[in-house]
């Protein structure tokens, strides 16, 4: 019951996320306009703004000019309430739990906004911060938390090296402050050695599409966020297998 309860909440977050990614980064409201079809500008009424159920009843088009709303709204929402529903079923009650409804919130924004705009938006990034840190402290104490502070700080050192290194050999921006400031969140929320993987598998995940557009030799700006995040989640998913792995073998 609970289960599904939060895949309820994690569908209207979803729907909520998507429209931070959306709007923050050209400084529009998050309240006002109300939603509205991309086509005829015609206003969504409440019954319109049920996530999922208004696309699959109105069938993907928008009711008065009947253009198709992108099928990219629903599977966000999907993708979302599973996540959701997914924390609670592995972990219940737990600093597991909530991290993972941080990471997957923080993922659905930086998914939107980055591919859409090449944008990794700040506010999101310090609120999943503060929340992933005051976690931390309220489960484990102050020296967790301090550790994880730590742990954010050496990250930020790393990729700010690794940009310099970067723009010298490329003679261009290597790397995003975007993409360094999330480094920084992964550093707080999984300490430096899960970073790390995190960022080397999220680096793995990104070069088959970087290495597309390579191909199609088109100079485009890759979005890198969105694989990061999704590395991290990975890892942070594996993260009691892998830190038994080290301890086997350390
Ligand atoms: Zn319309």
């Amino acid at each position: 019951m609970f289960l599904l309860y939060l895949f309820l909440i994690g569908l209207v977050m979803g729907s909520f996320f998507t429209v931070v990614g959306l709007r923050v980064p050209l400084n529009e409201s998050i309240i006002s306009p109300r939603s509205h079809c991309d086509n005829c500008k015609k206003t969504l009424k409440w019954y319109e703004l049920i996530p999922l159920i208004s696309w699959i009843i109105e069938a993907g088009r928008c009711t008065k000019c009947h253009s198709k709303i992108p099928i990219f709204y629903p599977i966000i929402e999907l993708l979302t309430g599973f996540l959701f529903a997914l924390s609670y079923r592995l972990y219940g009650i737990s600093y597991e739990f909530f991290a993972m409804l941080i990471i997957s919130s923080l993922l659905i924004i930086i998914l939107v906004s980055d591919f859409k705009y090449l944008v990794i938006l700040d506010t999101p990034l310090i609120i999943s911060s503060i929340l992933i840190l005051t976690l931390k402290w309220s489960y484990f104490g102050l020296r967790t938390f301090l550790f994880s502070l730590l742990s954010g700080l050496v990250l930020f050192l790393f990729m700010f090296i690794i940009k310099l290194i970067g723009d010298k050999v490329f003679k261009r921006e290597s790397l995003g402050g975007g993409d360094i400031k999330l480094a920084i969140f992964f550093g707080f929320a999984l300490g430096i050695r899960l970073s790390f993987m995190s960022l080397v598998l999220g680096s793995f995940l990104a070069f088959p599409y970087a290495l597309y557009y390579v191909i199609k030799s088109q100079e485009k700006e890759i979005p890198f966020g969105p694989f990061l995040m999704i590395g991290m989640l990975i890892i942070f998913l594996l993260q009691s297998l892998i830190t038994d792995f080290i301890n086997l073998i350390l």
